[in-house]
């Protein structure tokens, strides 16, 4: 049956056409990045992320779509052409046109993108205060495999050390 939701679709269908090389994976820098458990599914990397979300959800799995540079490296590579970071932007159109994306998720990337355009914002937190916050929003989408990666001093503070002239 959800082999059936994917045929349906307009674009994403011709992920169905995926001969299971791994092609896609060992090229993709998320993948290599995160390896394959982050995913927390069956099918990871590229091709993992575009029929997931068709096959156990798209309110549940869409996020995996989101997660990718879209430098089309798995496009490149693929042996059958599967234009897999195309299926990606569709992926994310169909999860926003169907209102299956998280919300919290939206607020807070607003929020990082306004703390981001101001460096003051980000030098007012200590490494510690950081770490804390990143521990709180990102350690459920981050998996239990892998511990998360610590602030120990800021990029301006390292800046002004390696650069003291
Ligand atoms: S490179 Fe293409 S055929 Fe190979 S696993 Fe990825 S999507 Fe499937």
């Amino acid at each position: 049956m959800v082999i059936f939701d994917l045929l349906a679709t307009e674009h994403q269908k011709v992920a169905l056409s995926c001969i299971r090389c791994g092609a896609c994976l060992n090229v993709c820098p998320v993948y290599k990045t995160i390896g394959g458990h982050a995913y927390g599914t069956t099918y990871s990397g590229p091709i993992g992320a575009v029929i997931t979300p068709h096959m156990s959800g798209m309110e549940e799995y869409n996020h995996l779509s989101f997660a990718s540079t879209l430098c089309g490296r798995c496009t490149e590579e693929c042996p059958v052409n599967i234009p897999l970071h195309e299926l990606l932007l569709y992926n994310r159109r169909d999860a926003v046109k169907q209102g299956k994306t998280d919300k919290g998720f939206a607020m807070v990337m607003k929020a990082y993108k306004i703390v981001l355009k101001k460096r003051w914002i980000l030098e007012t937190f200590s490494p510690g205060m950081k770490n804390f916050g990143v521990g709180i929003v990102f350690k459920g989408a981050w998996g239990n495999k892998k511990s998360l990666p610590k602030f120990k001093k800021s990029f301006a503070s390292r800046w002004k050390n390696e650069h003291p002239y």
